[in-house]
């Protein structure tokens, strides 16, 4: 259901209700989200999903005050937790309220990019580098190869020995492997996604000002 239309226009909450089908309004704040979220620890999401939920909803409350509501946008937008989110779907299954809290994440992963205000941590940054280098894969080959995303990941971020001494231990695993699984059409991916930019478009106009990964 699209719960956009009781929620001012132009608002990141506005997106959020018309994408995931709830309107950030229906959080009560109970906190079971962030409870149950793996990356909401210490080091690691530096707003939990409860918080970023509150932020969406005072976007609501100051609607009528351009800066005050420019300003929780950035702080919702500007966030790492959507980009440490590991769209695990732990928030979603446990919220008494339905929101889609993962969802949440992934609007405000794309509309960071859109508006060019995502967070510039290096934790950020990695996220975004690996999630372009996975779509790359993905719209190249149809299929991961596991050692080639790793390879491109790590000449992407210049960060080349962090985790190294995993890799090994992965491969006796069975879990790397060193040949590529072979390639498969890539038209159905290509057209799902293209279809997706489309529709994006459709309630924002073009992402003219888009940085980064998309
Ligand atoms: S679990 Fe649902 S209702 Fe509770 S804080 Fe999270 S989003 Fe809000
Ligand atoms: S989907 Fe993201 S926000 Fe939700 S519990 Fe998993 S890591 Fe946390």
């Amino acid at each position: 259901m699209d719960h956009s239309g009781s929620l001012p226009t132009g608002t990141v909450s506005s997106l959020v209700a018309r994408a995931t089908g709830t309107s950030p309004l229906a959080c009560y704040q109970c906190g079971r989200c962030a409870a149950g979220c793996p990356q909401n620890v210490a080091g690691e999401m530096d707003l939990s999903p409860t918080q970023i939920l509150r932020l969406l909803q005072l976007e609501i409350a100051f609607a009528t005050d351009p800066s005050q509501a420019a300003s929780l946008q950035r702080r919702a937008l500007g966030a790492d937790t959507p980009w440490l989110c590991a769209g695990c779907q732990a928030c979603s299954s446990r919220c008494p309220q339905g929101v889609d809290v993962a969802g949440v994440m992934d609007v405000l992963r794309q509309e960071s990019l859109r508006r060019g205000l995502y967070s510039g941590s290096p934790q950020a940054r990695s996220a975004m580098a690996l999630h372009k280098t996975f779509m790359e894969g993905v719209l190249r080959r149809g299929r991961i190869h596991e050692l080639t995303l790793v390879a491109l990941y790590k000449l992407r971020t210049m960060n080349l020995f962090e985790d190294a001494l995993l890799g090994p231990a992965m491969f006796l695993k069975g879990k790397l492997h060193l040949l590529p699984p072979a390639g498969h059409d890539t038209t159905a991916v290509r057209r799902a996604v293209e279809s997706l930019k489309r529709r994006r478009e459709e309630w924002h106009g073009p992402a003219a000002g888009e940085k980064g990964s998309g």
